[in-house]
Parts: structure tokens; sequence; C-alpha cells
């Protein structure tokens, strides 16, 4: 069946087509080179060339679904008889897909549109023969795209399989390769776990490496969803792959990935550490109450007992909005309301004063960290004295000396630090009961942090109150040691 031809465009007008595409050959012919071949092919022919058009076709995922809009404008504008010929490099360039080989047969047998191509023979489309090269052409064009792509991805599989980076963009904690530590990335990158599992939100962290100017590897800012992908990566348990969406049991699903090449960047030294510590995580940042938390957000430090205090009825307390003076309030779910400003001040103070008087005491027992915090205050102390000394003229100490005792005391304290870190088992109060001052290192922590210290070491009953004003008493309010 033939198609009335509705405009004859001038065939001495040309449109050229030019693709830049993630393919071996769209990334070795760049645009300019393609378009070179493509004037220089318009002007053996005798050829004007009236219009370019250029698709970006460079896409992350193997099979691009993506509309390349010039593509599509080139084809209504052969339509509208804009010029009679369309040149491009190849037929790989022009076409993706047989679907669109069928298109430009129908342009050519319905608007006389001729095609030619560079570096692909040429055929004429108003004949059989030509076009059953064309659609043969294309269906190999295909073939190739998707050989290519069955090749990578049987080359990705295996990479995996091998605990292999299959490569892209430098992960965050690791230098270029993949697999060797970036020492600062990945210190930072373990910290944010423990403040996470400590009870800190991921704003918090996130927030606080965007004030410092740290960035993700592509040098964009933090946000809550590339921190969360970044943190949660299995890479940073030493596995390699994915864990599969609405997973429940995080460790069994980690389990059934492959063991990486590459060290855990939650624990270099010690994948189980590293396993461990990222299956907690998994399960915290999976808990629905952690997106409910009313308190999220929030600078504010009164209403840090919501969901952790309980009223005298027995619910917890939770924001209650606030009086018509603005002051916030606790309610029950009962209804029983009590002004949140005094309690929160006494709860802290208490809390405060526990932390101070306890101090290390109050850290897991499992984990016993005097001696080696004593030891190396102990080597600190050495290295200081050395300093002191080498900043004392009078004192004879050379500079050789001094280099000798740095390079003595230096290993041994800085294998003692990862040795504390290490032992670290994410405990909220990890950084605060151990700090030179327990009470200072609490109330500088975010409002989160704060309500996990609370939550480990009292628990709180607002007690029934007298109806009506009354000045605050300390006594309406049961603190009890956990
Ligand atoms: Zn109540």
């Amino acid at each position: 069946m033939t198609k009335t031809i509705v405009r004859v465009a001038d065939p001495h007008t040309a449109a050229i087509y030019l693709r830049i595409s993630e393919d071996r050959e769209g990334r070795k012919v760049g645009v300019k080179r393609q378009e070179m071949h493509c004037r220089a092919h318009a002007k053996r022919l005798g050829a004007k060339v009236v219009r370019v058009y250029c698709d970006n076709d460079i896409s992350a995922s193997a099979k691009s679904e993506k509309e390349r809009p010039d593509y599509q404008r080139m084809l209504r504008d052969a339509e509208a008889g804009l010029f009679g010929m369309i040149i491009a490099y190849t037929t790989g360039r022009l076409t993706r897909d047989p679907r669109e080989s069928e298109d430009q047969i129908d342009l050519a047998r319905g608007y006389g549109t001729r095609f030619e191509f560079t570096h692909s023979p040429t055929v004429d489309l108003t004949t059989s023969a030509g076009r059953r090269m064309f659609r043969w052409m294309s269906a190999n064009d295909t073939g190739e795209v998707e050989d290519i792509q069955e090749r990578q991805s049987d080359r990705k599989q295996q990479l995996i399989a091998d605990g292999q980076w299959t490569g892209g963009r430098r992960p965050f904690g690791y230098k270029s390769d993949g697999r060797r530590i970036k020492r600062s990335e990945q210190e930072a990158g373990l910290d944010a776990a423990k403040r996470l599992l400590a009870g800190d939100s991921a704003r918090s962290i996130w927030g606080a490496w965007n004030e410092a100017g740290m960035t993700t590897t592509a040098g964009s800012p933090w946000d809550g969803s590339n921190f969360r992908q970044m943190i949660l990566r299995p890479r940073n348990a030493g596995r390699v792959g994915k864990i599969p969406a609405g997973t429940k049991d995080f460790r069994k699903a980690l389990e059934k990935l492959p063991k990486s090449q590459w060290k855990p960047m939650f624990a270099p030294d010690d994948r189980q550490a590293a396993e461990d510590l990222w299956v907690a995580l998994a399960h915290k940042l999976a808990d629905p109450a952690r997106t409910t938390n009313p308190n999220r957000g929030r600078t504010s430090l009164t209403l840090s007992g919501s969901f952790l205090y309980r009223c005298w009825c027995g619910e917890l307390e939770r924001s209650g909005g606030t009086t018509a003076a603005g002051a916030p309030r606790y309610m029950c779910k009962a209804g029983h309301t009590r002004l949140a400003g005094p309690i929160d001040e006494l709860v802290r103070a208490v809390v405060c004063a526990r932390l101070d008087d306890q101090g290390v005491k109050l850290l897991p027992k499992t984990v016993d960290r005097a001696p080696i915090m004593e030891k190396l205050a102990m080597l600190e102390a050495r290295a200081e004295e050395a300093a002191a000394l080498f900043g004392d003229p009078e004192s004879g100490y050379t500079a050789e000396q001094f280099k000798a005792t740095n390079a003595r005391l230096r290993p041994e304290i800085e294998r003692l630090k990862r040795e504390l870190a290490e032992l670290s088992d994410g405990s909220a109060l990890e950084g605060v009961a151990d700090a030179p001052s327990p009470s200072r290192a609490f109330l500088a922590k975010t409002i989160e942090r704060q309500r996990a210290i609370i939550g480990a070491l009292v628990t709180v009953t607002i007690l029934k109150a007298p109806r009506g004003r009354h000045a605050f008493d300390p006594e309406t309010v049961e603190i009890l040691p956990r």
C-alpha cells in the first residue's frame, strides 16, 4: 500500500541527526565528529544542511527507555517537508529499536524522505530489496546492543559473586578503586553509624556534615535520601550486592550476599563486628517509630519526654500543644496535662547529677575500658612531655630524640584509640558517661540523643498534681534510676 505524498520536500535539503550514548560507538565518535562526517557527506551529495538534531542518550540504566525529543521533532519536521534527506553516522545512531526503523520506512514511502549514513551502507527505502536490507541492518544493530548488555550483566554478576566492586562513582569511605579505605570518610561513616544507634537523628548528622563542607563523592550536599543509602550499603558490612526491598530479617538477607574483597567501613578489621553493627542499624532505621516521632527535627529541648515519660494513669506522655501563654505541655491519651518546661528541667538536672556522680560506671559492664584508657592517658602524657622538652631550648632535647620518642609512642597511641573505638557497643552513654564532664557532654547532645540517655538512666512518671495554679512541685514527678 502506498501512501499519498503530502508535501514533497526539496530533495537537496538535509537534516543531520546526532546521538551521543554510553555504548562504545557513542563514546568513541563524539557528537562533534559525527557532525563533521555528516556535513562532509552532505557536501559530497550536493545537499544543503538545514537542520541539526541531537539527542543526549546517556542514561544510567542498561536498557534506556528515555525519550529522544530531537528524534521525534525530526520525524515531524520531515513530514512537514522541512528537508528531504536525513543524514546520520550509522544506522545504529539513528535507530535503537526495530520499531523505529519501521517509522523511517513509512517516512521514506509516505514523504519521500531519503536516509543517508556516513558509516553504514545507504539503501533505497523505496525498493523492497532496500527495505529488507534496512530492516536487517536495524535488527543487527539491536542485536549488538543487546549482546553488549548481556555481556555487561554477566560480567557484573561474576564480579559480585567474586566479592568485587562493579564500578561506578567512588564509594564514600573508599578510594577510587573502591577497595582501599579512605580513612577520614571511613571514620566519619563509622561515627555516624554509632551515633544513629545511640539515638541521634540522621538529619543532625548529615546536617553537620554539610556544615563542615563534607559532600558526597559526587560533590553534592547530603540529604536524607543519599545519607540513608550510603549508611545502609551492605558494603559497610563487607558484603556485595543489594538487600531486597521489604526485607524483614536483615541478618539473613545480609548473609546471603557474597563477602566483599574490600574491608568493611563499619569495622575494617573485624567482619563480624561490622555485620553486627550493620544489622542493628538496619533494624533501627527500619523502625517506623522513627518517622512518626513528633519530635523529629525539633531543636527545642522541651518535650524530650514525649513517648518516654509516663502519666500517673499509665499512659505515655506526648506533646499536648501549648497553653494559652504558649508554654509547651505534656498530655497523655486520657487527656491529663502538665506544663513540660519545669518537668524537663528537673529530669535533666537529675540525669546530669547521676552522670557526674557515676560517670564511666554507667557504661555497660561487659566492656572494660578503664585499663585501656589509663594506658592511653599515660602514653599521651609522655608524648606531651616530650613535646614540652623539645620546645624548651635549655633541655638539650634534640629533634632526633623527639622524633624517636614520637615514632615509638604514636603507633601505640593510635592502636589503643582504635581498640577503644572498636569496643564501642553503640550505647547511648558512649562518649557521654566517659567524657571529662559527663553532664556537660549530655547537655551538648541533640534532643534525640538526650532522650536516649534519659531513657537509659531513669524512668519518669508524672504524678497527679493539685488542680489550679500552683508553683511547680518537684514531688509531683517521680524519677527512679533504672
Ligand atoms: Zn494520664
